[in-house]
Order: structure tokens, then sequence, then C-alpha cells
């Protein structure tokens, strides 16, 4: 814990937003990895973190802005799957025009949480470890349990709230969607003021950072857009003005941003429609496309199309995700389907 520990405490008491921006923490000297961020300045830090068997030190990047009005504290992470790249380049573009004197409380940016996996272009860490199924982690643990705990006591214990910026895995694409726990109600209006098209209720994933993070009572929004080791025009835009709108919402920046986003959709039901056969998958739906029941997604045949095998949403709903790979195998992840009851 730390000297904002006890404003924390009283987030989630069911009063919502008003209850984060009134708990703001009192404007003082921020200490992180050691090193003082002093009320109205701007800092980049190199946390060292490991190590490699070359010899190089690797370290964690972490920017922070500290606003010199007291308000929340807030986290960015992205690419803790380290070849997931839309979030680090939402958060170059957020960050670097942003001044200590625009902001009121403290930004901490992590662009590239995993570097190790960014180093590889690989989701993972070099033990094949998910970085997001070893929080909280520990300091004496594999690599990922200490980059982890890294990560939750020098950034995520300073904070009131946070953001983990994510796309889909290798050869998916997902369409912009927040993941969060609805059911909590302060996290559920950060959820509807990011105005991303959709809202997917999702129960915390053992070892994931939001998880970690809502033990400590603390709000999390996962962002979903775009895919694996591209850059995605639009993702990058509506994380970005989501996270504004988040900031503005708290009175945390006053800004221009298009606040005329439609209210989201939110659904607490997703399917992943997979191939009843294997050979090459012909998608005939987009993100964002709604659909009846029984629709039809497309069709799997042989090379010579021969051998077609139709393949229909068995829910109503929304086009959340899908694969980007033609080439399938039998009861491969084809098309993920929000299911929305009003389809
Ligand atoms: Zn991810």
């Amino acid at each position: 814990m730390n000297d904002n520990g006890k404003a924390r405490e009283v987030i989630n008491d069911g009063q919502g937003l008003e209850t984060l921006i009134a708990t703001a923490a009192p404007v003082q000297p921020l200490t992180i990895a050691g090193t003082s961020i002093f009320p109205g300045k701007r800092l980049k830090i190199e946390i060292p973190v490991a190590r490699l068997p070359t010899g190089t030190t690797l370290s964690l990047p972490v920017t922070v802005i500290h606003g010199k009005e007291a308000g929340p504290c807030l986290w960015l992470s992205a690419a803790i799957h380290g070849d997931e790249l839309n979030g680090v380049e939402i958060i170059r573009r957020l960050v670097n025009p942003l001044k200590p004197s625009q902001l009121r409380g403290t930004l901490i940016a992590v662009p590239v949480v995993n570097i190790f996996g960014l180093l590889e272009q690989s989701r993972y860490l070099p033990d094949r470890r998910d970085l997001n199924r070893a929080f909280p982690g520990s300091l004496r643990g594999s690599l990922a349990a200490r980059l982890a705990a890294l990560l939750m006591r020098e950034i995520v214990g300073h904070c009131h709230l946070g953001i983990d910026l994510h796309t889909a895995a290798i050869h998916r694409i997902n369409w912009p969607q927040i993941r969060a726990d609805l059911d909590d109600l302060t996290t559920y209006a950060l959820a509807k003021a990011f105005g991303a098209p959709i809202l997917i209720h999702s129960g915390v994933r053992d070892g994931s950072l939001r998880q970690a993070a809502a033990q400590r009572g603390i709000p999390t929004l996962l962002y979903e857009a775009g895919e694996a080791l591209r850059f995605d025009e639009m993702a990058i835009q509506r994380g970005m003005e989501g996270i504004q709108r988040v900031m503005i919402t708290l009175k945390m920046l006053q800004l221009d941003v298009p606040n005329s986003v439609p209210v989201p959709l939110e659904t607490r039901t997703t399917k992943w429609i997979r191939a009843s056969r294997g050979g090459l998958w012909h998608r005939e739906v987009h993100l964002g496309q709604r659909l009846m029941l029984r629709q039809r997604l497309g069709f799997v045949a042989d090379a010579f199309g021969d051998h077609r095998v139709e393949i229909r949403s068995p829910v109503a709903g929304m086009v959340i995700g899908h694969s980007q790979n033609p080439l399938v195998h039998q009861g491969d992840a084809l098309v993920h389907v929000a299911q929305l009851t009003d389809s």
C-alpha cells in the first residue's frame, strides 16, 4: 500500500464516478522505483527488470505526468501481450502532447509491459508464460511473476483506476470493445464513459492484471481492438478518444473530444463459432455486423470449393471478432459473436 491506499478503499462503495473524483489524492511528490516526481512535472523513468542472457539490462519504460491539481491517478498499460501494438500507439499519441499543466491528477503510462515479448514479436514471455495469467505475481517467482509484481508495486499501487490496452491474438481481429466487470457500479460508469461500440461483462480471469487490481478495489477497463502485430487506425483512434472521454468524465482533462458517440451495446455472453470441418474459410460477415439467429457467416470448403459446409450463427448478436486466417482445422474459432437479445 502507499499514500493513496486510504483514498482507494472508498472507491467501490456504489457511489460511482463522483466518489472516484472526490477521493482524489492530495498533490504531493510521487515516488516510483526510487525516483520522485514533483507536482507539475513530467518524467520518463526506466525501471530495471532483469538482465538478459547477453548481459544487457532490460528495463520497463514509464512516463509519469503529475498534475499540479489534485485528481485521480490513472495508469495506462499496453503490450502485456508483447505482440499487441495498437495500445503502444494509443499511449504514444495520447501522452506525447500532454503537459502537466493540462492535467488534474496523475497519468502513469506503461506502453510496453511485456518488453520480452515485444522483442520476440510474441504474446508470451521467453518461458512461454502468459504475463496476464501471472498477476499479482511475486518478486521471487518466475519471470512473469516478477514482472507482474513489479507492475503491481510500482504502478498499480499508486493508482485509483487503470485502462489496460489489448488487441486480438495473432491471426485474429477484434471490433473495439471494453471488457470489464459491469456489475461494479464505478467500473460500469467508466466503461460507458469510454464509449466503445460494445461493453462486454467479463468476470475477472485468474491471474489477470484486471483481477489483481479489482482485488485491491481499483476499477480497471480492458480495451480490445484490432489485431496483433498491426496498427489499426480506427482501433487506435477509438481507443485514444475513449481514454480521453474517461479522463474528461473524471475531470482530469478538459478537451474537445467527440462526445456524441452512440450509447454502447452491452452483453454478458459471447460465443466463438467454430469450424465444423477443416478447409478454407470464406467469411461473409464483418466486424460490427449485426446478426440474426441462424444467419450465414460463411462457408468452409476444400481447395477446389467442394465439400462445402455452411457456418451459421446459433445466436442473434454482433460480430466482435473473427479469424483472419482462411486456413482452418476442424474446431478452429471462426467468428466471435456477442449475444444481443434485441437483435
Ligand atoms: Zn492481450
